[in-house]
């Protein structure tokens, strides 16, 4: 089953896509793609819809992030050994941890915006986990029962603010419009296996990053299960798994987004992204 939400941003609908890659609208039947819908029961429920029987949604209509009422958006970084030597970091010996404000949330292909005097933005697609069951020290075994499905994540960074602007990497991860999600939550029957999800992102035309989950340094349920020990998931929280080797950062000399680019991200059941990069409104 793929979950979506459609509509204007900030008024967005539930829907699905059904077998034929058509978009239904689910608004009869629950109320928004989010915390309230995503625990078991619920999925279950809307599994054994007959997607026939919903209206169907215009073609070209916008989709918005596939999650609604996102409480938290926990990043891993460096999860990739080869992305962390081309980050000129050593890879970590235990998940390396931290927040993405959920205001930076955006649909997935929305516009992303460039922040005034901004030298240094980045890429970085991403596998994302989306939470819905409570998860609390979940053993490895228990953890993939707590997870709703997967998506595709822009972890969008401004490098300056992430590395040199001192202290923890959250300012350099939360610019409004800096974590595109969708276009759609992909059930883990429908994915089939996390850790075999090939990757890819193209700026302007050019392939810029090619990877796989497979070489992730902390898989999925090893990532669920380390978090839980250190706070509480909660149903609606997204978390981004880290990025394969490619970004901007570590291109020689390092390569930076500018107004008017394009980018196109990818991943093999997660559907597609494209985002332009424009000049950030100042309020
Ligand atoms: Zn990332």
């Amino acid at each position: 089953m793929k979950l979506v939400r459609h509509g204007p941003a900030g008024a967005e609908k539930p829907g699905l896509i059904d077998a034929s890659g058509a978009l239904r609208d689910l608004s009869g039947v629950v109320t928004d793609i989010g915390p309230a819908t995503l625990g078991r029961d619920s999925m279950s429920r809307l599994a054994r819809l007959d997607a026939t029987t919903l209206p169907r949604v215009p073609p070209g209509t916008r989709l918005g992030a596939c999650v609604g009422g996102v409480g938290n958006v926990i990043g891993i970084g460096l999860n990739y050994a080869d992305h962390a030597a081309e980050a000129g970091l050593k890879p970590p010996g235990q998940p390396i941890v931290f927040n993405k404000h959920n205001g930076a949330i955006s649909g997935p292909n929305d516009d992303v915006w460039l922040p005034p005097g901004a030298q240094k933005l980045d890429w970085e697609v991403e596998l994302g986990i989306v939470i819905g069951e409570r998860a609390f020290h979940v053993g490895e075994a228990e953890a993939l029962d707590c997870v709703a499905g997967y998506c595709l994540v822009n972890d969008v960074s401004e490098r300056a603010y992430q590395m040199e602007y001192e202290g923890q990497w959250v300012k350099g991860k939360s610019y409004p419009t800096h974590c595109p999600i969708g276009p759609w939550l992909v059930t883990p029957d429908e994915l089939g296996d996390p850790q075999d999800v090939d990757l890819w992102l193209e700026v302007n035309g050019q392939r810029r990053q090619s990877g796989s989950t497979r070489t992730m340094i902390f898989g999925v349920k090893t990532i669920v299960s380390y978090l839980s020990r250190f706070m509480v998931l909660l149903p609606g929280d997204v978390i981004p798994t880290g990025t394969p080797p490619g970004v901007g950062m570590g291109h020689k000399p390092p390569l930076y987004l500018k107004a008017g680019d394009v980018m196109r991200l990818g991943g093999r059941g997660l559907g597609e992204q494209r985002q332009t990069v424009v000049a950030s409104p100042a309020g």
